[in-house]
């Protein structure tokens, strides 16, 4: 039997994600992937989560993902970012075991009923009338499916570089690139471009000096990534902490020729938040050191990733360089760094189902679209698997909107304003970071999840008791009062004050916990108490950005008429007029995204809609704008 509702080329970040979506949605799906031994792959760093990133895990295992649960299976060390900065911009973030997170991931998809997965490279593709019906594998096979969804990851024409050497064709370190399907993929009519990104050189824990390095251990408290199921974590491993030196520096200064980045043999553009270690002496000359972390790649081995020096310089140079940090002189070197150039897609080719606009039945979904990272890929691959099911299933398309989810916001980025440099997710992108917090993914993503169909009944039941929990729990710390110091330093001495505890809480000195028990609540139900602290003490904020994404979101739903000729709305600039024409917006929300569009030339385009949907109403005419 080779045919199926969807298809997923590749088991990375985001391939994983859309299968397991998919399958939930009850599509039957296929997953293709190059390695069945190396799904769940992590390419560079053995960390999950961070600033927003973290919250995107949430997100998508709120939605029955795979990321969260195979985070909290792996993780040897947590930490909770931004502590000091206030519970609303709480990030969680894991190191992992990469071993134990890969097989976590395998062991998840193959649990998951509805989905198959099988070894082989795919080559081409398979069309009927415009649309997408299958691929051909590199043996000749031919796998059928309504929708195919290509999460390729950094394989496509990948080349790595180290130093000035001849580059070596590759996917990443180990593994072969996808030419063949890259080819199939532009004669497809998709536009490409080329990125590069580049990953540091690990070297063997024993031959550290760690007295010489500061120790950083993860947090004590209790912190799961899923919401739905408590695993049980693996030992905790600290990571150390170190700084390049002036004699970094100086060589690293003296060898940037020999540099694939800096001695002209790499043209694709890289990620300007994960500069390599080059870029960073070099724009930034007057740094006296660079933080290095020293990351444990697992429980049995000594391996290490070196974060902060990602390079392309030759290996040699690499090692000397490492020689140069302090706690590292007489470190041995297991892999080098390298960089690798792969093509991607710009993603204003796609709609915000991330089908392709081009071909029909066609889905694209991480690296592949200008992005970095796994959870930026882990976001996209639960878009794209939950609209490829949809499409094969004859289901309404799935749109999340920027005020909803981090999944939303990062699509609507994509296919409304491209990307010209590899694309990384940041809270400052989001306009009601208040709105989405870590701690409420489950209650902003749990009404789709329902509607979609995507958990079982035990699932589902557990997941609103979860949320019934922490709506009794604000109640109940509306409906109680408690006695405290008036200067609250000291719980219950005088002069006193009685009012409710969410009174109490609502205090910025005041933590809910505190409060609680001082009224004789224990709570022990820890993430409900968070939550419920965060509502309290930013309530006023909360409802402002509440209902201004209400306002907006009038707005943002405007719908624009599939065939509007934005050239021919008067009024509008050239600029806007070309711009809106290539990327096509569907709502007028996204319209005011597309760079170069003004506020004017929006309110040309509402006008244009609103008073061609009068006139199709009263005369019958089509919408021309
Ligand atoms: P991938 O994880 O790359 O998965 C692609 C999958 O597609 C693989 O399973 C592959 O086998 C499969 N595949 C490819 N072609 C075919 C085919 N023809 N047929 C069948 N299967 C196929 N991210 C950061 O956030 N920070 C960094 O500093 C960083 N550095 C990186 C350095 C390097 C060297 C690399 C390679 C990646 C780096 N990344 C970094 C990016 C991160 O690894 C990716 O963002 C993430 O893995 C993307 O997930 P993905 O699912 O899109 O692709």
């Amino acid at each position: 039997m080779n045919q199926w509702d969807v298809l997923v080329i590749g088991g990375g970040h985001a391939g994983a994600e859309a299968a397991a979506l998919s399958a939930r949605m009850g599509a039957r799906t296929l997953l293709v992937t190059q390695r069945l031994d190396t799904i769940g792959q992590m390419s560079c760093n053995p960390a999950i989560g961070g600033i927003a990133k973290g919250t995107v895990v949430r997100e998508v295992d709120a939605l029955g993902g795979i990321m969260g649960r195979a985070t909290d299976l792996a993780r040897i060390q947590f930490r909770m970012l931004n502590r000091s900065k206030g519970p609303a911009v709480w990030s969680p973030r894991a190191q992992c075991d990469r071993v134990l997170y890969r097989r976590a991931v395998r062991t998840l998809l193959d649990e998951r009923p509805g989905l198959t997965i099988v070894e082989a490279t795919v080559a081409g593709f398979l069309l009927e009338g415009g649309a997408v019906i299958g691929v051909r594998t590199s043996d000749g096979s031919e796998l059928r499916a309504r929708a195919v969804v290509v999460t390729a990851g950094t394989f496509l024409r990948g080349r790595i570089h180290v130093g000035l050497a001849p580059e070596v064709p590759a996917g990443r370190a180990g593994d072969a690139p996808s030419v063949e399907m890259a080819q199939s993929l532009e004669a497809l009519g998709l536009e490409v471009g080329r990125f590069k990104t580049g990953t540091p050189p690990r070297i063997d824990g024993c031959s550290v000096a760690f007295d010489a390095l500061v120790r950083q251990d993860g947090d004590e408290g209790r912190y799961w990534f899923s919401s739905h199921v408590r695993a049980i974590h693996p030992e905790q491993r600290p990571c150390w902490l170190t700084w390049t030196s002036e004699a970094t520096h100086a060589l690293i200064s003296e060898s940037l020729a020999a540099s694939a980045l800096y001695g002209g043999a790499i043209s694709g553009r890289g990620p300007r938040y994960c500069p390599s270690v080059e870029d960073k002496v070099v724009k930034f000359p007057h740094a006296a050191r660079h933080q290095v972390f020293l990351e444990p790649e697992g429980l049995d081995t000594d391996e290490m990733y070196v974060n902060g020096l990602s390079t392309s310089l030759p290996a040699e140079v690499q090692l000397a360089f490492l020689r140069t940090v302090p706690g590292l002189e007489r470190v041995e070197m297991t892999r080098a760094g390298y960089a690798i150039e792969y093509d991607y897609f710009p993603p204003t080719q796609l709609e915000r189902t991330l089908a392709s606009k081009a071909v029909r039945g066609l889905f694209l979904a991480g690296q592949v679209n200008g992005t970095t990272g796994y959870e930026e890929a882990a976001a996209q691959g639960a878009v794209a698997g939950l609209n490829a099911a949809a499409h094969a299933l004859g289901r309404e398309p799935v749109v999340f909107s920027r005020a909803e989810s981090y999944c939303g916001l990062l699509v609507d980025d994509l296919v409304t304003r491209g990307t010209d440099e590899p694309y990384r997710l940041f809270t400052s992108r989001a306009e009601y970071r208040l709105l989405l917090r870590q701690d409420n993914a489950l209650r902003r993503m749990i009404a789709p999840a329902l509607r979609l169909g995507l958990f079982n009944d035990t699932e589902a039941a557990a997941s609103e008791r979860r949320l019934k929990r922490e709506d009794e729990l604000l109640q109940l710390a509306e409906r109680t009062s408690v006695t405290l110091a008036a200067d609250h330093s000291e719980f219950g001495a005088a002069p006193s004050v009685t009012q409710r505890v969410a009174q109490w809480a609502r205090r910025p000195e005041v933590p809910l916990v505190e409060a609680l028990a001082a009224a004789g609540v224990l709570e022990e139900n820890e993430e409900a108490v968070h939550w419920a602290d965060v509502e309290l003490k930013y309530e006023g904020y909360i409802a402002r950005e509440r209902r201004s994404a209400a306002r907006l979101a009038e707005m943002e739903e405007l719908e624009l008429p599939a065939g509007l000729e934005f050239e021919r709305i008067d009024g509008v600039s050239r600029e806007a007029r070309e711009k809106l024409a290539t990327v096509r917006p569907r709502t007028l929300g996204q319209a005011g995204r597309v760079p170069g569009v003004t506020a004017a030339d929006l309110q040309r385009v509402a006008h244009a809609v609103v008073r061609g949907r009068v006139s199709r109403e009263t005369l019958g005419e089509s919408i021309v704008g």
